[in-house]
């Protein structure tokens, strides 16, 4: 059913999970929700149908036998940018999936109910979605339209209307959601942003995710681009650092 991916108008999802009743109970959900579902019982055969289905999101179990979790993230992740809602046994792992540079954009922690796996999900697509819209606008909510077309904070270089970011004119692979989050604190260079305002704004659901959300993401950015990126504000929020070059003339 190769031909499901490439419609539009039905969202292909793709669970790699080895516990069978888990996974399941997510696809009969995501299905009476409109949802195309494939399933894949282990980390290698997750990444083959990855490729092969090439799914709209990823619901993927942390400890998976043979390859890991956060392996398969990386390697599905290394072929084309797919948003991924990492499953998590304890609420512990949290930081390890979203602070490490796998790419995860949110995660569940087991057990979780299939109306909350849901809300997480169309939370995800509704972000991927409007960041689609936005590409060659910058963010939309600051009001900042083209303000943002090509970027320089330091060593480090946005593209935002090919959605590329590079250092030291490597490209960097960002998530979805590190890429958005990156371009709205960069918007406003020195403009402290708070976590609140970062929920609202990136991710759209401050009820769905919560601020540690927030601090793991900024964890990855510096990772990936240098602790230096992004300033913390203590008690108040993060901000990305100001740049005394030229941020670049469009014209
Ligand atoms: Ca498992």
């Amino acid at each position: 059913m190769v031909a499901v991916a490439e419609m539009n108008t039905t969202r292909t999802v793709l669970i790699i999970e080895d516990e069978a009743s888990i996974a399941e109970a997510v696809a009969a959900r995501l299905r009476s929700e409109g949802f195309a579902v494939e399933i894949a019982g282990d980390g290698p055969a997750g990444v083959e149908a990855c490729r092969r289905i090439r799914p709209d999101l990823v619901v993927l179990d942390l400890m998976l036998p043979g390859i890991d979790g956060l392996e398969v993230c990386e390697q599905i992740q290394a072929d084309r940018s797919v948003p991924v809602l990492m499953l998590t046994a304890r609420d512990s792992e949290a930081d390890l999936i979203l602070g490490f540079t796998v790419g995860a954009d949110d995660y569940l922690t087991k057990p979780f109910s299939s109306r909350e796996l849901v809300a997480r999900v169309h939370a995800i697509l509704r972000r991927v979605d409007r960041a689609r819209a936005d590409v060659g606008l910058g963010v939309p909510a600051a009001g900042v339209h083209s303000a943002i077309g090509h970027q320089q904070i330091g060593v480090v270089t946005i593209d935002a209307a090919r959605r590329v970011v590079t250092r030291n004119d490597d490209i960097v692979h960002l998530t979805p959601t590190e890429f958005d989050l990156l371009v709205f604190l960069a918007v406003r260079p020195g403009t402290v942003r708070s976590r609140e305002e970062l929920l609202a704004e990136v991710w759209g659901e401050p009820m769905v995710s919560s601020g540690r959300t927030v601090d793991s993401h900024i964890r990855a950015l510096r990772r990936k681009l240098g602790s230096d990126i992004v300033r913390t504000v203590h008690g108040i929020g993060y901000a990305i650092a100001e740049d005394d070059a030229d941020c670049g003339d469009d014209s």
